[in-house]
This record gives structure tokens, sequence and C-alpha cells, in this order.
């Protein structure tokens, strides 16, 4: 099978945002987004997809004329909190709402039978591989007032071409890659957004020259697996080190970001990209989950506690200045005391610059879910306890070296803590508020750090 959609059907898309806009000619659309980039970057495509149809945003869905969920499934709070929002809608339907359902839980089967028997006053349920055939869902929703599904368990095709109302004015995600082969056994990922599939090069790279030219400065390459970007492709200009020098040359561009790399990938052609290019961000996001060997086996994560380390003194001698930012899960199924002090102690040698921490969550589905030596609760979060104590002071400890320096950040906007602030990142990933004018968002400007507060550095605009 092509792993394209064919331009055609596109096209026969766009003819179902006509069709709708002629039937509608203005609406209200809400739409909420759950989970990873990856969803957002969806989202801001499905967002296109209804401003192309003559919708307008609101943020309140009783007002609204279609609302979407844009659902995540990692774990199963995410579940219960979007069957407490459909709830929560149901009685605007005598308004006329129109509820549709998209994202990783419509790949689980279960879920598509629990929103037919229990939720059938939703419209439309599409998953993570039909997307663009969401204008003519709707459309069938509106022209024949029945319900729409368009929901398929097989890997998906690469999509190009869709309309994407984009959130930021200086920040852009570009997915790069959908799906992922590895399995980790605690991960519903692969089941639901399937196989690794990777967009044509050339797309890649005209995307983001538009996106240069529309005034972009910041490019996120998103993909569950980035470092694996291009095997699927049998090309060998489509490997990921290749995109990255190919990006690192676009004028207007000045940072590169990507989210997910998977530590077994990082190969050295990869490292020697971000060496030698000046606009990919020097802090690396290298999950490391757990840093025992005996935990990462039973997680099917395909390196060792050594191979971790080796990687990130590899990376270190070649690359001095880089930074690292992490994902650890805590209480992973048969995860002794010892297990977690070696988790404990990878963190104590890395010293990461931010850790994303999480409580082992069991997910049907999962290889992990039907493991029998599952920790107690109660074991679970006073270990997470213990290693919150640890990533506090290490965070706070690496802080103090920016005390007094001069920063570079690029403005992201207001400060979620304090709104008289605003807020960015050094080049190192660390949060800094400032006092400043609104107008500098999106701009650089450079702060002296005057104090450190562990998770984030407040500064003054530099003098001159
Ligand atoms: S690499 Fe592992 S954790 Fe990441 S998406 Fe793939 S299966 Fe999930």
């Amino acid at each position: 099978m092509n792993n394209k959609v064919l331009d055609e059907e596109i096209v026969e898309q766009k003819k179902y945002m006509q069709k709708v806009k002629s039937i509608i000619k203005k609406g209200f659309y809400y739409i909420e987004t759950m989970g990873c980039l990856l969803n957002e970057n969806d989202s801001e495509k499905i967002e296109g997809m209804l401003v192309n149809m003559g919708y307008e945003k609101i943020d309140d869905y009783s007002k609204a004329n279609v609302a979407v969920l844009n659902t995540c499934c990692i774990r199963e709070n995410a579940e219960n909190r979007v069957f407490g929002k459909l709830g929560a809608m149901k009685q605007y339907k005598k308004d006329g709402l129109i509820i549709a359902i998209c994202g990783c839980m419509p790949q689980e089967k279960h879920i598509v039978n629990k929103m037919h028997e229990s939720y059938n006053f939703v419209d439309i349920i599409f998953g993570t591989h039909t997307i663009y055939r969401f204008p003519e869902l709707l459309f069938n929703v509106i022209d024949t007032n029945k319900k729409a599904e368009n929901v398929i368990d097989i890997d998906g095709q690469i999509v190009e071409g869709l309309p994407i109302k984009r959130n930021d004015k200086y920040k852009a995600n570009v997915t790069i890659m959908n799906g992922c082969n590895n399995f980790c056994s605690y991960c519903i990922v692969p089941y639901v957004r399937g196989r690794e599939r990777s967009r044509n090069i050339e797309d890649i790279i005209a995307e983001i020259k538009e996106l240069a030219i529309n005034g972009y400065k910041e490019i996120i390459l998103l993909g569950q697996n980035v470092n694996s970007y291009g095997k699927d492709l049998n090309d060998a200009n489509s490997i990921f080190a290749n995109l990255l020098y190919r990006i690192n040359k676009i004028e207007g561009i000045e940072i590169i970001k990507f989210l997910s790399p998977h530590p077994k990938d990082f190969t050295d052609d990869v490292i020697h990209a971000i060496k030698e290019c000046e606009k990919v961000h020097k802090v690396l996001h290298l999950p490391l989950q757990s840093g025992s060997t005996n935990v990462l086996k039973a997680m099917n994560r395909k390196y060792t506690k050594e191979n971790y380390l080796n990687l990130v003194n590899k990376i270190r001698t070649e690359i001095p200045e880089v930074a690292f930012t992490t994902d650890i899960i805590v209480g992973f199924p048969g995860e002794t005391e010892e297990d977690f002090q070696d988790t404990l102690d990878v963190i104590s040698q890395v010293k990461f610059e931010q850790l994303f921490m999480f409580i082992y969550s069991r997910r049907v589905g999962t290889i992990a879910d039907k493991m029998e030596n599952q920790i107690p609760e109660d074991v679970k979060s006073e270990r997470f306890t213990r290693l919150k104590k640890l990533a506090d002071s290490i965070v706070f400890e690496t802080g103090e070296k920016y005390i007094g320096t001069i920063q570079n950040i690029l403005v992201d906007g207001i400060s979620k803590n304090n709104d008289k602030m605003l807020t960015g990142r050094t080049n190192s990933g660390r949060i800094v508020n400032f006092e400043g004018k609104i107008d500098l968002i999106g701009q650089n400007v450079y702060i002296k750090i005057i104090s450190n507060h562990g998770w984030y550095l407040k500064g003054n605009i530099a003098e001159n």
C-alpha cells in the first residue's frame, strides 16, 4: 500500500469542506486536546479544516456548534476525564451541538464499544489514522442527521496537504513520522498509532521553508521515536541526521528541537549532526524510564543501565554544553528497592536539567498489565516521594550555575505563575521568569539571572 494518502482524496475532502461551508455559512467550534504534542499537531490540522468549513473557535462548548475531543489513552485517568467531559456536553445536544471524538481512545475497540453502548449521543468517532476524513464525516452528520464513524486498525497513511491552524506565531510543531515499532511493555502507543511511517523528507523541508517565510523561528520535530525517522523509507537520504543538516540550512529558523528520541537509536551520525548544526537545541530529551537493567529488560526498552550511561558520556564528550531531560516511571511491576536505587543512581550521575516523573499505571491491552508482580500503591507513592525529593535537589543544584550569567532567551509568553512576569527558556531549557513589556513575546532578549528557584530561575533584562 502506498504510504501516502492520494492527493485526489485530499481534494475530495476539500470538496466536503466547501459543502459544509455552503450549508452552515458560519458556526463555532470548540476543541480540546489531551496528551502529547503529536495530538496537538493533529488538532492544529483539525482546526485548519474547521476554519476552512467556516467555523470560528470558541472556548465554551455550550455555545459551540461542533465540539471535538482529541483524546489520549496513555493513562486510565485520561480516559475517565473524557467520559466525564462527554457527560457534561450531553445536555447541549438539544441545542444542536455536534460532538466528535478522535485521537488514541477510538483506536481501542473496547472504548468504541463503550461509546456505542453508553455514549451513543456522540455523533462522530474517528481515529488517529483517519483525521483527514473529518470533513466528510461532519458533512454526513449535518446532511443526514445520522452518526458517522471511521476508525481503521491497520497502519494509516501519511497525509500531506491538509489545512493547518497553528496556535503559536513563533514556534511550530512539525510531525515527521507516526507510529512506533518498539512495543515497550507498559505502552499502548504502538497499538493505537500503528507501525512507524515516515513523511517524505522533501515534504518536511517544504513545510519548514514555508514556516520560515511566515516568521516562525522555532521548529519542534515530532514523532514517537524521531531518531528512527526514515528507516521505513529505504532511502539513504531520508535519515534523521540528514534531516537535521537540511533544516539547519533554512534561513529564518533559529531553533530546532525534537521529541521524542529513543536511547537505542542515538547513532553517531545523529550525535555529530546535533554537534555540527548550530540551530539544534543542545537540550536532549533522553527517556530513561528506569535505571535498573532488570526493569529495563521487563519494560522491553532494549538498553541497559550501562548502555544509557555510556551514551550520555559519549554525547557529553562530543557536545560538552549539552543538557539532558528525561522521563522516569516508578513502581513498574517487579521493581525491587535495589532496582529503585539504580534509578536514583543514574539520576545522581547524569544530573538531569529536568525530569518528568510518573507512577506506573496499568494499561489494559499492554504486556505489563498482565504481569503478576504488580507493586502496591503505597510502595509506589513512597518511592515517588523519594524520587521527587532527589530530583528537586538536583534541579536546584544545577540551577545554581546560572546565577549572575546572561542568558539569551526566546520569550514564550506570560508566566503561568505570575501574570506580571514574562517567561522563556534558556538554551538548556530552563524556565526563566522576568519583568518586561508584552511586546517582547516572540523576541530574543538577554536576561541577567539573579535567583534560582529550582524548576525556574528569575532574572532582569540585561543592560545593553
Ligand atoms: S518508544 Fe516505547 S514508550 Fe515510546 S511510544 Fe514507543 S512503545 Fe511507547
